[in-house]
């Protein structure tokens, strides 16, 4: 820390600015997390100078015998936690893992069948700007409009008459449960590979309060971050009998070497979740999630699907009056970060859209709970029926400053940056 300082200031002071954002906002990014000092003890090590191109045992380099320790341990934390027959733990970020997997058993003019990205899919399922979308043939299932719960049955019937070589079961801003045995029937009928996408999910899912994909689909792709709460990375968990080729689309296919301080982190982040204290944790963003839905929809918030089963809330403000993108920015000022996010069937542009996306993850690391959630419920409320009243948004702002101050994330980290700050400024 002092050879940033006295390094780089401008560095030190965006990482600075960055702890004080953190810790005196309220975060509701349902993708965001706060990781451990321990994970970032290793996320910060000396293992960033290591390259390790190949696998554990089958470098390209010497030296490796440090870096082969923390990948095997991954790579067994990881397997043993989802029950997995193998796991490729070097993918950099989601999208990576899951474009590995396309690499793998697709080829270019292929076609995958993926949740709609305007009812929750990832760009990664075939947005036409992203790789996915411009090299495979792209058909796209969503949810029924009057439930807002996935339609099977038009999967199905689209499955039936596309015959896709893939179908991703997975979302980015889905509320609910996903049916992974669903999936695989329907895959199943049309000869088609199945790949859960738990990127949001995953800690949810070893916590026990997700169906588990691992029976069901031949490959899983994992964050890292997100409900895992490690570093961002990515992982793929699959069969043995694909191990082979999934590891060599992952490197050589599309990575150099890997990223060994990240992967150090991942090990850590994944023993964190083999401890009791982490089941705990995921039980209790299950009930912050279904507090904060009450909150909102007493305050008469309409939420997509009704409500939520996971880490994830789909706020419907039409009959507000009010855009996700105006809701989003002046929740900001008050003190509120979250995103705007598309509601299925939306009648909005991507760039306005007419909700937002809440995810309780990072508030319930830095330990609030059902109380703290229906504060919170009534702040965003007082400030999307007052978005044009600076005196309303001055008086949340203060509100949740006092309530962040309660909930420290990193004390220690801060303290040791504080000694600086008036050199600093
Ligand atoms: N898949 C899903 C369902 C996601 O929500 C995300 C990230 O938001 C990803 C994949 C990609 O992860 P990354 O941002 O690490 O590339």
């Amino acid at each position: 820390m002092e050879n940033l300082w006295n390094l780089d200031n401008d560095i030190a002071k965006a990482i600075h600015g960055e702890l004080l954002r953190e810790e005196e906002e309220i975060n509701l990014i349902a993708s965001e997390n706060y990781v451990s000092p321990a994970v970032l003890a290793a996320l910060g090590s000396i293992f960033t100078n290591k390259y390790a191109e190949g696998y554990p045992g089958r470098r390209f380099y010497r030296g490796c015998q440090w870096v082969d320790r923390a990948e095997s341990l991954a790579i067994e934390r990881a397997r043993e936690l989802f029950g997995a027959e193998h796991a490729n733990v070097q993918p950099h970020s989601g999208s990576q893992a899951n474009m590995a997997v396309y690499f793998s058993f697709l080829q270019p003019g292929d076609t995958i069948l993926a949740m709609n990205l305007n009812h929750g899919g990832h760009l990664t399922h075939g947005h036409k700007i992203n790789f996915s979308g411009k090299l495979y043939h792209v058909v796209s299932y969503g949810v029924d409009p009057d439930t807002e719960l996935i339609d099977y049955d038009h999967a199905r019937r689209l499955a039936r008459e596309h015959r896709p070589r893939l179908i991703i079961a997975g979302a980015s801003a889905y509320p609910r449960v996903i049916h992974f045995d669903r999936f695989r029937e329907i895959a199943d009928e049309v000869g088609a590979y199945l790949m859960a996408d738990i990127a949001h999910i995953a800690g949810l899912i070893v916590a026990g309060y997700h169906p588990d994909p691992i029976p069901y689909a031949e490959f899983v792709t994992v964050t890292t971050h997100k409900t895992m709460r490690g570093p961002r990375g990515g992982m793929i968990l699959c069969r043995e009998e694909f191990a082979r080729k999934i590891d060599r689309n992952v490197f050589p296919g599309i990575q150099g070497g890997p990223l060994m301080h990240v992967i150090a982190a991942k090990a850590v982040a994944l023993k964190e979740a083999q401890q009791p204290a982490f089941k705990e944790y995921q039980r209790q963003i299950i009930l912050n999630t279904r507090a904060l839905a009450e909150s909102l929809q007493r305050a008469g918030f309409r939420l997509v699907s009704g409500g939520s089963d996971n880490h994830l809330l789909l706020v419907d403000l039409r009959n507000k009056g009010i855009s996700g993108k105006e809701a989003a920015l002046t929740l900001e000022r008050a003190g509120i970060c979250c995103n705007r996010n598309l509601i299925p069937f939306d009648p909005s542009s991507a760039a306005q859209t007419s909700g937002i996306r809440l995810g309780t993850p990072a508030v319930t690391t830095r330990g609030m709970k059902e109380e703290e959630m229906k504060l919170i419920g009534g702040f965003i409320a007082e400030v999307v029926s007052r978005i044009d009243s600076d005196k309303t948004i001055g008086r949340i702002k203060k509100a949740t400053g006092e309530l962040t101050e309660d909930f420290p994330i990193y004390p220690r980290l801060r303290n040791r940056w504080e000694p600086r700050l008036e050199e600093a400024y």
